[in-house]
């Protein structure tokens, strides 16, 4: 299949357009230039948002039935191109085939799921409330919010997007989407069904740009009711910052730093696979990823074996190789950025135990072995920063209470893992743990009707289920005199 290539980076009031800022986009695989994309700056920004204002009069007054059938259209796009979005994915992103079909089925699902919630919001609006007068009556209504701005990284493209998408055209927002521009390819694509579903001009409008060009300026337009934004902390306080001078909604997905819980009684082939699948998939590239490994004391050495074994054992390859476990990370910058923690880590005191470099037949790309330390000192970037790469640090505890300590002692809480053949405990251990999602015995299976987000400086707000709609909802009441 060849690559497809969208080069114009803006869609705006239902046009195609090519923007002055050009944008490479490289295959992380090969380091060969993909294509160039012509973004956008300010100016587009102001367009985008202009449409999108003059959208949301009428967009906003459509029933959620009929948003409903929009979203399915969407989703039904989606699936009938799901091997070109796949090849685009992995083109872009550097992740394997087998991972870019569960991105694309994941937009496919948030789509359905939210067209379901649009449906329903017909049945829920102007709800009478209860008031403990006889002189008064009361109804409550959900309204969107406005014109909002989403803002996605480069790890899960498509996917981020549609947590965003779906529930902010459910709800009748108009938005303006800014993806990634290292992976702007997968959201171009979507952008392409999208313009084919029939949402009227200027309800979707997307612009391709940098962060400073594009990110800035939509965060700080004052006609802009809502962002929500998914990327790195740094930048999540600037979009605040800017936000806060119009008081605009905020909600935000951002680092973490995860643990994997390993008790005395665990399965311990499944606590390796899920350790593996917590450190590898999207080769780290997560923001979910357990790079935090606890182990009981008492099945340490082994588990450290056969963990080791595993990860020595995956199949670094290109992401169209068949028998792939683990692609390329993104560019060179997040290339550099993951062997300068690892180099930091080294000098940290921290000792390695295998991966730490390129495989050895894999010259070109921006490929890494899978990494695992053990020894790494409890104040070290290694233990305490987020690496976004293939990196586990694993780590031995006593007791219980120490793991959970371990656990917690973060500025982020994004999720967990615990795995233990009791429940009783795996529950209870599960309860103690600052994370916004903790998974017991199961890889990271997310579904849209659970929540995405964490604690602490993790996130501000919640995606996915009811709460990823209301996100992008005001709340009216009126109360009327009888
Ligand atoms: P990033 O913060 O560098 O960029 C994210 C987006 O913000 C990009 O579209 C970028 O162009 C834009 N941006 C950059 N500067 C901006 C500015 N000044 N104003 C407005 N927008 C700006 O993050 P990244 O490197 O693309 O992604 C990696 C980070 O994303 C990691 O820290 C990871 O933890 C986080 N992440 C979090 C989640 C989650 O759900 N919590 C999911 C995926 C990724």
């Amino acid at each position: 299949m060849s690559v497809p290539i969208i080069q114009e980076g803006l869609y705006i009031d239902g046009q195609w357009s090519a923007g002055d800022e050009h944008l490479r986009v490289i295959n992380p695989a090969t380091e060969a230039l993909l294509t160039t994309v012509k973004g956008g700056d300010q100016r587009a920004v102001d367009q985008a948002v202009t449409a999108a204002s003059a959208a949301f009069a009428q967009w906003s007054k459509t029933t959620g039935a009929e948003r409903g059938a929009v979203l399915r259209k969407i989703a039904n796009g989606v699936q009938a191109r799901r091997e070109r979005l796949m090849h685009v994915q992995s083109s872009n992103n550097g992740k394997p085939q087998f991972e870019a079909g569960i991105d694309v089925d994941d937009v496919i699902a948030t789509f359905e799921y939210y067209a379901g919630l649009a449906e329903a919001l017909d049945v829920g609006q102007d709800r009478v409330v209860e008031l403990p007068s006889e002189d008064f009556a009361a109804r409550v209504r959900r309204e969107p919010c406005g014109v909002v701005g989403l803002i996605v990284p480069w790890n899960f493209p498509m996917v981020t997007t549609a947590w965003k998408l779906a529930p902010a055209l459910a709800a009748g927002c108009c938005v303006v989407l800014k993806p990634s521009e290292v992976t702007p390819l997968p959201e171009l694509e979507l952008a392409a069904i999208i313009a084919e579903s029939g949402l009227p001009n200027g309800v979707f409008n997307l612009v391709c740009g940098t962060g400073l060009a594009v990110g800035a300026p939509l965060s700080a337009d004052p006609r802009v009711a809502k962002i929500s934004f998914t990327g790195s902390n740094a930048v999540g306080v600037q979009v605040m910052q800017r936000a806060a001078e119009t008081v605009k909604g905020v909600s935000l997905e951002l680092g973490g730093k995860s643990s994997l819980l390993v008790l005395a009684d665990a399965d311990l082939e499944l606590a390796v696979e899920l350790a593996s699948g917590g450190g590898f998939f999207n080769a780290g590239q997560m923001c979910s990823a357990t790079s935090r490994v606890l182990v009981a004391d008492e099945v340490a050495d082994e588990f450290l074996l056969r963990l080791t074994a595993r990860a020595e054992a995956i199949r670094v390859a290109d992401p169209f190789d068949p028998e792939v476990e683990m692609g390329a990370l993104v560019n060179q910058a997040q290339y550099q950025r993951v062997l300068g923690h690892i180099d930091r880590g080294l000098s940290a005191g921290a000792r390695l135990v295998c991966g730490g470099d390129r495989p050895a037949d894999l010259p070109h790309g921006y490929f890494l072995r899978p990494t695992i330390f053990t020894e790494v000192p409890l104040d070290s970037a290694l233990w305490c920063e987020e690496i976004f790469g293939p990196v586990l640090c694993v780590r031995s505890f006593a007791t219980e209470q120490e793991a959970i300590e371990l656990a917690n002692d973060s500025p982020f809480g994004l999720v967990a893992s615990v795995v233990s053949r009791d429940a009783v405990t795996a529950e209870r251990v599960a309860n103690a743990l600052q994370a916004g999602l903790v998974w017991i015995n199961a890889p990271q299976v997310i579904f849209p009707q659970t929540a995405w987000g964490g604690y602490k400086q993790s996130s501000l707000g919640r995606e996915l289920g009811p709460w990823g709609l209301q996100a992008f909802q005001e709340i009216k009441h009126v109360i009327r005199a009888v």
